[in-house]
């Protein structure tokens, strides 16, 4: 195939990334988004096969081969609450890709004096960013699959070693533009993967989500710096959007966390879990907690309900036991909704997608600002595993580490009822003020027990 028509079919290929990305703007659309994608990637990869410059083919063909037999499978089985830890691993492998593509630019060069200035920049951001994004990467899943400590690590002058490491790396890369010499680069990259080990240590419980995000769009950054250094089109484009769509996420994330991003990444934040259950003298605090039975006559009888599901949710794999007595309760004539924070669960999105898979219907689906007018008109509020999204300190308590948050209003609502197992804090470590409020009613178990158990009472009412 010709040049002019291969770039051609890259323009094809990087305007279905562009509508895949607006696919997945919507829950509606999101599948066709993630679809449209896939056949965009197809086409730029089967497009590269079809090159007159395409070498190497065997090589190729294997490690594909191999990431087929490794990721197909990985993604497949899965579970939704591991999704973060499966994306910071994936984006890892990428961003060491991309380190490893401009690595090579450079190696395989005859001559690396033969580089202008701006090429040996665009190899040099690959290799930093890639290899920050790989190490970091590997530190982040570490965390969450519990493999070392989620909490935080910090030690005195971490920022002022952290600050080194990342002076000695761009002196070295200094040193690379000045007599480019392959030593000296692979000197930025191992300091590159010192400083991504560095930079992610003191990130650790709820935030480590949102560094997954930033060290994609830093992995999309990486992609695109070796698109310049191969003069590939396609590979730019595809790097820009990641990179652009993982700051804008970032940045949502951190609007929904109620945080500065600065903040996320330099404060430690969540290194302390606040004991639960007891006041300041120790004394157990009292709460109420009911039957199955006794909440379905509540549930039954009410007017209006609204269940707010949470991390706990997709834990207990809950999400088609929810939609079930949302059906029982509507059958019944009672108006039902599900109340979604943005942040709720642990990735963005992560409520929307286990409902969709239960086919909830999407109307019955409302973003926070849409849903909290709606609390003040409703008789109960059905807070299913979900704990930080619904702290009213995130308002009341200035010295809190959520305050600031926007949370959802579920207790302007006539009546709470909380499906939880224990009176263990949410992920963000701190009690939670609304569990022992008076209009608050506890079912304690595993959610989806608990909703199998209100589905069976609902229908006996
Ligand atoms: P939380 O982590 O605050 O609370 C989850 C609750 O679910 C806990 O109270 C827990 O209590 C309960 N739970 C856990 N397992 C079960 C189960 N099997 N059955 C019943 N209950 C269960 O969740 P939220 O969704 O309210 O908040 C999300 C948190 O994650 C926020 O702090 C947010 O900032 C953070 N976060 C979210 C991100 C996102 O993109 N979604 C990204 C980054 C951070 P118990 O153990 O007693 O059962």
């Amino acid at each position: 195939m010709s040049l002019e028509n291969i770039h051609i079919v890259y323009l094809v290929a990087a305007i279905c990334f562009i509508l895949a990305l607006k696919g997945l703007t919507s829950p509606k659309t999101a599948r066709k988004g993630n679809a449209l994608g896939a056949a965009g990637m197809l086409l730029a990869i089967g497009v590269t096969f079809a090159s007159p410059k395409f070498h190497n083919q065997i090589y190729i063909v294997v490690a594909m081969a191999i990431g087929v037999v490794v990721g197909v499978p990985a993604a497949r089985l899965v579970k939704m609450t591991a999704m973060p830890q499966m994306v910071a691993i994936f984006n890892g492998v990428g961003g060491g890709a991309a380190a490893l593509v401009s690595l090579m630019e450079f190696i395989l060069r005859p001559s690396p004096h033969g580089f202008a200035i701006y090429q040996l920049v665009e190899i040099l951001i690959g290799v930093i960013v890639g290899c920050v994004s790989f190490s970091g990467s590997a530190i982040a899943f570490a965390k969450l699959q519990e493999l070392m400590t989620g909490r935080p690590i910090t030690y005195p002058g971490q920022q002022v070693l952290n600050g080194i490491i990342a002076l000695g790396a761009l002196g070295a890369a200094a040193a690379v533009i000045a007599s480019p010499t392959t030593p000296v680069l692979a000197i930025v990259g191992g300091l590159a993967l010192l400083f991504g080990i560095a930079f992610v240590l003191p990130i650790g419980g709820a935030d480590v989500p949102v560094l997954i995000s930033l060290l994609n769009s830093f992995t999309g950054l990486a992609v695109a710096a070796s698109g310049f250094a191969l003069n590939s089109v396609v590979l730019v484009v595809a790097g820009t959007l990641v990179g652009a769509s993982g700051t804008l996420l970032t940045l949502m994330m951190s609007k929904a966390m109620g945080r500065s991003l600065p903040n996320i990444l330099f404060s430690a934040f969540g290194s302390v879990v606040t004991a639960t259950g007891s006041d300041a003298s120790g004394e157990a605090r009292p709460v109420r907690s009911s039957t199955p039975e006794d909440l379905a006559i509540m549930l039954a009888y009410a007017r209006k309900v609204v269940i707010v599901p949470g991390y706990g949710l997709a834990v207990a794999q809950a999400q088609h036991t929810a939609r079930e007595l949302a059906e029982v309760l509507q059958e019944k004539g009672v108006e039902v909704f599900y109340a979604i924070h943005p942040v709720a669960g642990r990735m963005p999105g992560h409520m929307n997608v286990l409902l969709a898979e239960a086919n909830v219907p999407y109307e019955e689906l409302k973003e926070m600002d849409e849903a909290n007018p709606e609390f003040a008109t409703t008789d109960v509020a059905l807070v299913v595993g979900a704990n930080d999204v619904v702290n009213p300190a995130a308002h009341d308590s200035p010295g809190s580490p959520i305050y600031g948050m926007p949370i959802l209003h579920v207790d302007d609502a006539q009546s709470v009822i909380f499906l939880k197992r224990s009176m263990r804090p949410g992920f963000a470590g701190i009690e939670n003020e609304l569990l022992y409020n008076p209009k608050t009613t506890l079912l304690f178990g595993d959610a989806k027990d608990s909703l199998t158990k209100l589905v069976a009472a609902v229908k006996a009412a």
